[in-house]
């Protein structure tokens, strides 16, 4: 296979993309008997063979439940899951490891804060705001919530390019307002939206924010402090960890006023049959046995990227961007959907007269994997008055070929399609 890089990325870093690769498995696989080319990476990358490595030596080594554990194994274990707190912490610039809380992915952290700052704070009357490119796990434990307490959800709209309407969210805001939580990084359109300037709009009313970053932490660098965001939500599975693993940040200081989320082992302080205390942060959001392989494979993901060049990925990424977005638009009756500028390596496409199901099967019968449908932000591909689109999302280690591979494949699908 020819491996098409940016030059500039080559010169500049060094970027290896064939070494890169090498690093990945599932990437030299084949599917229908053809070269794999997956670009599916925004619903889960692929998993370096350190991560997989991690899984297996932990498995096959020091298999034990942490915590409280005197023995050996159980001591090697607990050390080995506690480190990546430390890792996430220092991955995303948190002040300490006590704001780091494990998960089973961003839908949990954001349910975690519903339950248990919404059962704190929000009231009958008060207001939510969302922005109208969330994915549906910033949507549905919204509705819930609102449901449970009369509170009411407002949503920022989406202009026609897939910018957030900055000038309807200052008006949307106000004295009624509890929570803002905003998607980062969209999952659909690639938007990157400008979270730090709501945080200081929010912040200037005293209101706090939640930031989804599911799509974010792959191709940006996050740190907590800067942004200033109160909570923080995001998945191992989308940043070469496994599935199953996830981070809710929040600052400390409101962490320790929220009351648990899940009751049961590891989360108390004592237990009696009148009273029980609980434990500190972050361990009182943690109840019941963790996924300790998996937590300890997400600090190896953690591992590999703060070893690799990021500037150099995000470059390459950029690159991928500008050739799939020429050659698309370049095809007749193909609509891209979200061209905001600085968007991340995702694009989402119609194609007039065409289902993006059909399309995808046919991509898939030529080994390449995109998604297709309303990704999870069925309210999104309303307000742009379409069933779905077809998605491709790419990473750092995908190829100027397998861009070009996406493009011609889509011309025959639309010759094939058209067709019938
Ligand atoms: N938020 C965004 C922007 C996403 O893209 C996703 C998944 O695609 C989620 C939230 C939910 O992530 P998970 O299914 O890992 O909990």
């Amino acid at each position: 296979m020819r491996v098409l890089t940016d030059p500039a990325v080559t010169k500049i870093s060094g970027f290896d993309l064939e070494r890169i690769r090498k690093d990945f498995p599932v990437l030299s696989e084949t599917a229908y008997g053809k070269p794999l080319v997956y670009l599916d990476n925004a619903a889960t990358t692929q998993k370096p063979r350190s991560v997989i490595e991690a899984l297996n030596e932990y498995y096959s080594g020091y298999n034990a439940n942490i915590h409280r554990g005197v023995h050996y194994l159980s001591q090697k274990a607990g050390e080995a899951y506690d480190r990546v707190r430390v890792l996430v912490k220092d991955f995303i610039h948190a002040a300490s490891e006590r704001e780091i809380i494990f998960t089973r992915g961003t839908t949990e952290s954001i349910n975690l804060v519903a339950a248990t700052f919404g059962r704190k704070y929000i009231s009958a009357g008060d207001e939510i705001i969302i922005s109208g490119m969330e994915h549906h796990s910033n949507i549905v434990p919204w509705q819930l919530l609102c449901e449970e307490k009369g509170a009411v959800l407002k949503v920022i709209p989406v202009l026609d390019n897939g910018e957030l309407d900055l000038a309807s969210f200052q008006k949307l805001i106000g004295d009624k307002t509890c929570l803002v939580s905003v998607v980062h990084t969209s999952n659909t359109l690639g938007t990157v939206n400008p979270v730090k300037e709501i945080i200081r709009i929010a912040h200037s009313r005293k209101i706090k924010v939640l930031v989804d970053a599911a799509q974010a932490m792959i191709h940006s660098t996050i740190d907590v402090q800067d942004l200033d965001c109160d909570f923080l939500a995001f998945s191992g599975h989308k940043m070469l960890g496994p599935t199953g693993t996830g981070v809710l940040y929040g600052k400390a200081g409101i962490l320790e006023k929220l009351p648990p989320y899940q009751g049961g082992g590891e989360m108390i302080e004592s237990v009696s049959f009148d009273k029980t205390t609980f434990a500190d942060i972050p361990v009182r959001f943690e109840a019941g046995t963790p996924s300790i392989a998996d937590v300890i494979g997400m600090g190896s993901a953690i591992g590999y990227l703060s070893t690799m060049d990021r500037k150099a990925a995000g470059m390459h990424e950029k690159f991928l961007l500008k050739e799939a977005t020429a050659a698309l638009e370049e095809i007749p009756g193909v609509r891209i959907i979200g061209n905001s500028p600085g968007k991340a390596s995702v694009v989402s496409f119609v194609v007039d007269g065409l289902n993006a199901l059909d399309i995808g099967m046919y991509l898939d019968t030529r080994g390449i994997a995109v998604r297709t449908g309303h990704h999870c932000t069925e309210p999104l591909m309303n307000r742009f008055g379409i069933p779905g689109t077809v998605r491709a999302s790419f990473l750092f280690y995908n190829t100027g070929e397998e861009v070009r591979q996406l493009t011609e494949s889509l011309k025959m699908a639309i010759q094939l399609l058209t067709k019938k």
